[in-house]
Formats: C-alpha cells, sequence, structure tokens
C-alpha cells in the first residue's frame, strides 16, 4: 500500500498509527488486485458507457468505490459510518471514491440537502479530487443512457410495458410460497413494448397507468426477480432535469448503472439491499451483452448498517424529530445527524477512530453508545485544554483575607498549565500556562460544602482544610448565609498564607482535597447546556415501538456557570476539558466572545448503562 498515491483522502487518517484490522471487505479488495480483476479497465476523464470509456487511458484509480447519498435530508452518524468505510478504503487501495447525488426520485430531494452533505462529507476529512479530476457526480445526469439502456432491454426482449393496475400487479407477483402469475400484457412483441414505452415517455398517458418492467422470471424464489418496475410515470419537477421527464427509473435500475457508468468496482451498500443483488448482476449482464457497457461490470458487496444504542439511524423519524419541535433543527446537539455530532463537539478525528474501531461485519448487531463517547475520550485526553467551571456556583468567602493580604480588593494571579504533564508528547512543546485570579471571592461547587458531611466526605465543611486547586490551601469555617428556603448562598472559610500552589510552602499544610473554583474576580458568567441522551430506551425505535414515548424529557438542562478567563476566550468549536465535569465545546452557533456557551460532549467516564 502507497501512502503517497494521489487519491482522495485525508491526509493524516485519524487512526493512523492504529493497527488496519482486516475485515471481509478488505479480502475482497485484495484478492480483486492480486487477481487483476479490474486491471484491463479504462476511464475517459468522466462518467459513461462502454464506448466513452473505450477511448480512456488504463485506469489511474486501482479500486473505485462511491458514496451515493439521496439527498433527502441530513446525514447522520450511520452514513458516517458508511463515508468512512467508502473513502477510507479507497485512500487505502490507490483507489479513488466518488461522491454521488442519487438523485433518481423527483418528489423527495432539495438542493437544501445537498451542500449540507458535501460539507458533512468534508468536515469528517474527505473528499472527493483525486487524480486532477473532481469526482462529485450526479445520478440524474444519468437519465438519457438510462432511457437508451432501457430501450435496449425493450428491443432485446428483456423488458416490457405492463398496463396492469397496481393492485393486479401486486396479486399477481405471489409471495415466498407462491410463483407469480404472468402479466397479460408480457407476451407483446419488442415493437410494440418500444411504441409503448416511447409513448409513456413522450407524456402520452396517465401517471401510473403502466410500468416498464423487466422481464425475468415470474416464479423466482426471489421476489425482486419478478418482473421488477424499472420505469415509471410521474409527472414530476426534477430539481436538475426540471419538466425534460416525466418518466423515472426506479432505483434498483438506476443504481448499478449509476456504478457501472462511474467505474465502480466495489459498490458497498448495507444489508438490506442483499435481495436486489442478483437483479443488479442480471441488469449490468445484460447491458454488458449488449455492448453499452464493457466488462468486468461492478459488484455489490453488503455490510451490516450501523446500530446504536440510544439513537435513531433514519432520516424520516430524524425529520418528524427536527419538524414536531422535540429538538431543536437538525443541528441540534443531542441529534445523531453529523451537524448535530459536530455541533455538540464531537471531532471528525473521534467519528473517524468510531468507524475504524466498529469495524464492518455481515450481520446487524447494536454497538453501545459508549464506543462512540470512549473515541471521543480518546481524542480529545490530549488535544483539550484544560479549565475550571463551576456549574453550581456557590460563593465562598474568605474571610480573613484583607487580613493577610492588606487589602480586600488584593487579587494575584495563580497559574496551571493549559495541558497535564502526560499528554505533552516528546519533543512537543506545551503550551502557555493558564493564568487566572485568586481574591477574597470564589465561586465553589454547591456539592463541595456540606454544613453536617456525611461519613467520608472530604471537601468543605466546618473545621476542614482543603486546597483550591492551584491556589491556596483553606480552612473551612462555616455557613456564610442562606436563603428562605434554607439553602446556604455563601460559605466561609479562611485562607492559609504561604500555601500557594507552586511555591515552596505548598506542601507545609496538608489538604484533605483539591476543589476547583473560579475567582469571583475574574471569573465570567457562562451558559452551560448539560445535554443528556436523547431517549430512555436503548432500541427506541425498535420492533416498530413510536419512539417518541421514549424522548428523554431531561435530554437538556442549561445551567448559569462561572468558567475561568482562559475558558471565556474560547473560539467557537474549541474543545476543552472542565476539570471533573468532562469534555465541553464552545457551541459554534451561539458562544461569543464576553458571553460564552458551551456545550458538555461527555462526561469524563462512562456513565451509560448505570
Ligand atoms: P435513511 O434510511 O436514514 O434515509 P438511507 O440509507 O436511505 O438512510 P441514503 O442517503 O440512501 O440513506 O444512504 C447513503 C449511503 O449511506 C447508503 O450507501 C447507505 O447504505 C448508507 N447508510 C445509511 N444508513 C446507514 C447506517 N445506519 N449504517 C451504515 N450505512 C448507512
Ligand atoms: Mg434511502
Amino acid at each position: 500500500m502507497s501512502s503517497t498515491h494521489p487519491s482522495n483522502s485525508p491526509s493524516t487518517p485519524a487512526t493512523e498509527g492504529e493497527h488496519k484490522v482486516s475485515n471481509f471487505l478488505r479480502q475482497i479488495i485484495e484478492n480483486d488486485l492480486d487477481k487483476g480483476t479490474y486491471q484491463s479497465r479504462r476511464w475517459a476523464g468522466s462518467p459513461g458507457d462502454a464506448a466513452h470509456h473505450a477511448q480512456g487511458e488504463p485506469d489511474p484509480a486501482k479500486i473505485r468505490t462511491r458514496f451515493p447519498p439521496e439527498p433527502n435530508g441530513y446525514l447522520h452518524v450511520g452514513h458516517a459510518k458508511s463515508i468512512c468505510l467508502n473513502f477510507g478504503l479507497a485512500r487505502d487501495y490507490g483507489g479513488v471514491c466518488h461522491m454521488r447525488f442519487d438523485d433518481t426520485n423527483p418528489e423527495k430531494e432539495d438542493t437544501e440537502y445537498v451542500n449540507s452533505i458535501l460539507d458533512a462529507v468534508k468536515w469528517l476529512g474527505f473528499n472527493w479530487e483525486a487524480h486532477g479530476q473532481n469526482h462529485l457526480y450526479q445520478a440524474s445526469d444519468y437519465f438519457d443512457f438510462m432511457y437508451r439502456a432501457a430501450e435496449y432491454l425493450v428491443e432485446a426482449g428483456h423488458a416490457y410495458v405492463d398496463e396492469q393496475t397496481t393492485e393486479q400487479m401486486r396479486l399477481n407477483r405471489g409471495d415466498f410460497s407462491k410463483p407469480g402469475v404472468d402479466s397479460p400484457f408480457r407476451g407483446r412483441t419488442p415493437a410494440e413494448n418500444l411504441k409503448r414505452f416511447r409513448e409513456m415517455r413522450d407524456g402520452l398517458h396517465e401517471d401510473g397507468s403502466m410500468v416498464l418492467r423487466a422481464r425475468i422470471d415470474m416464479a423466482s424464489p426471489n421476489i425482486n426477480l419478478r418482473d421488477p418496475a424499472i420505469y415509471r410515470i410521474r409527472r414530476a419537477t426534477h430539481h436538475n432535469t426540471g419538466d425534460t421527464w416525466c418518466i423515472y427509473p426506479m432505483y434498483t435500475y438506476a443504481h448499478p448503472i449509476e456504478d457501472a457508468l462511474e467505474q465502480i468496482t466495489h459498490s458497498f451498500c448495507t444489508l438490506e439491499f442483499e435481495d436486489q443483488r442478483p437483479f443488479y448482476d442480471w441488469l449490468l449482464e445484460r447491458l454488458c451483452e449488449g455492448g453499452l457497457l464493457k466488462n468486468p461490470p461492478p459488484r455489490q458487496y453488503e455490510f451490516a448498517r450501523l446500530n446504536l444504542t440510544y439513537v435513531i439511524t433514519s432520516k424520516r423519524k430524524l425529520a418528524q424529530l427536527v419538524y414536531d419541535h422535540k429538538v431543536n433543527g437538525w443541528d441540534d446537539p443531542r441529534m445523531p445527524t453529523i451537524v448535530g455530532l459536530r455541533r455538540r463537539g464531537y471531532t471528525p478525528e473521534s467519528i473517524q477512530l468510531f468507524a475504524e474501531r466498529i469495524g464492518v461485519t455481515k450481520s446487524d448487531s447494536w454497538i453501545d453508545y459508549s464506543t462512540l463517547e470512549g473515541c471521543l475520550r480518546e481524542d480529545l485526553e490530549n488535544k483539550a485544554h484544560r479549565g475550571m467551571a463551576v456549574l453550581d456556583p456557590v460563593k465562598l468567602v474568605l474571610t480573613n483575607w484583607g487580613e493577610v493580604f492588606g487589602s480586600d480588593g488584593y487579587t494575584e494571579d495563580c497559574t496551571q498549565p493549559a495541558l497535564p504533564h502526560s499528554a505533552i508528547a516528546e519533543g512537543q512543546t506545551p503550551p502557555p500556562d493558564r493564568v487566572f485570579k485568586i481574591g477574597k471571592e470564589v465561586w465553589i461547587e454547591r456539592e463541595d460544602f456540606e454544613e453536617a458531611p456525611p461519613k467520608g466526605y472530604k471537601r468543605l465543611f466546618p473545621g476542614n482544610v482543603v486546597r483550591l486547586k492551584g491556589g491556596y490551601v483553606i480552612e473551612c469555617t462555616g455557613v456564610g448565609a442562606k436563603d428562605a428556603n434554607g439553602q446556604v448562598t455563601e460559605v466561609h472559610a479562611k485562607v492559609i498564607p504561604d500555601t500557594k500552589s507552586g511555591t515552596p510552602g505548598a506542601d507545609s499544610v496538608k489538604a484533605k482535597a483539591a476543589i476547583t473554583w473560579v475567582s469571583a474576580a475574574d471569573g465570567v458568567q457562562a451558559e452551560v447546556r448539560l445535554y443528556d441522551r436523547l431517549f430512555l430506551d436503548a432500541h427506541p425505535d425498535a420492533g416498530g415501538k413510536d419512539f417518541i414515548e421514549a424522548l428523554n424529557p431531561n435530554s437538556l438542562k442549561v445551567v448559569t456557570a462561572y468558567v475561568e478567563p482562559s475558558l471565556a476566550a474560547a473560539k467557537p468549536d474549541e474543545k476543552f476539558q472542565f476539570e471533573r465535569h468532562g469534555y465541553f465545546v464552545a457551541d459554534r452557533k451561539d458562544h461569543v466572545a464576553g458571553k460564552p456557551v458551551f456545550n458538555r460532549v461527555t462526561g469524563l467516564k462512562d456513565s451509560w448503562g448505570k
């Protein structure tokens, strides 16, 4: 495997250094490369039929894969698996992965989605440029060829126009135990069929009044081979071809042709298409026979789709969450869409790592959500700068401050490393230290003070000695104030002089614990969005369940926190580890300098299933 081939790929795969585990798709590709299955292919610089490619050079790409979304929604984490797989395999084997919009269905598609899909793929770290070409295609550009191929099938006796009603067709298809019944129109001559098919194209017949069907085998045990429909009449304006066509190819007919015109070698899809494979092969064999396409045709291989616990991966159901306002849009940080994961604080590297780690298999299974979170933690552990934030603040007053330092208004700088020593690779320069102030008043976490501590409690309670992390050792003296409900609003303590972290006296007094804090002098108020799982059920839509009922009513809790200045200065999208709390990201939409907004990506430890 060469690392210098001009393939479309991220220059540094996230998983570089991690051993690439072989899988059945890698074995298929390696086997084809060994045998030279696709060695004779030519590539004319753009998609096309046999005659077109015959004029081309030997294909510079050793394999061609494709990622073919329908532009009918936002991509989700399941698509991310497919993207990493298709682009990743092309990268690893000196190939090219085409970015293709499967836009043959005029009704559901929208240009709105096109850009979001391109953005998502690019953000994940991939691109479709290779060998000086831009391999961005749309299936609707192939309508002319698809029509021509259909005429060929008609003329060769492999297709016929069926005028049965939909209901009749359904009844005559039979089922698993019963063979189908031939349509009364099945015996028409090619000439009659061609005339009819052209009338369909020319708009002489009503929508739904007839279809073009492949003539294969009405008794096939595979129902998909019982003369599947390949063209239907549908008067709809297409976002690319406008009103040029009133007939449109069916997906099962269009997809193999798209692959073949683009000289795809390995067409990877999810398991539900397994039953379609015989038709895929049948169709391409016929078109190769007719000389429209050249052997060897692409081959389809199926892998298990991603199922992630507590997550829904269906564009339609995700759309329902958006349109019913169960979430705040496609990029709501609770959504498993790529835009949602991105806003939540996931990194492309963590998602690539996830895709690599879950691998590919031939049988469906559920991946635990914690696997995804684990990949994020692993990616951010050595990257995300540390900082202190108090999420449930209560004021702590150091009552002897003025006495010790000469004035109540006195403040002093504290410094702490932005990354722990363990996160710095050998030879790497550590980032500059964080600097924050300490003064008479600081914010601490409410849970860090107990008036009457439970057994074993080590943090603040009257008489106990703790360290303000990176600052001074203090001794708690008790409650300073309570509100009308008896809730503590102020805690009192005394600062112990000459105990500041990093000074010679730091160890002179033994602290029972170190607590996180933010100074009232330079701490900045921040909105922190504490996200939790969107669903309470690990399999929210399994077995036809109503996933809306499984929604977690507490999937978002917004708190007003205090953060240290280095966090308040974050750029949108910047990720941090809030000490003891987990990983957080400055919200890419709402965070602005001076008015910080953070999203919790994940806690520091796995809390799922607990
Ligand atoms: P949805 O059911 O959410 O609409 P889809 O399969 O219809 O998804 P497409 O846009 O047609 O969406 O899919 C583009 C590619 O992504 C296909 O090759 C498809 O197999 C793959 N894909 C979609 N969902 C998953 C998933 N959960 N796991 C792996 N691959 C997926
Ligand atoms: Mg689909």
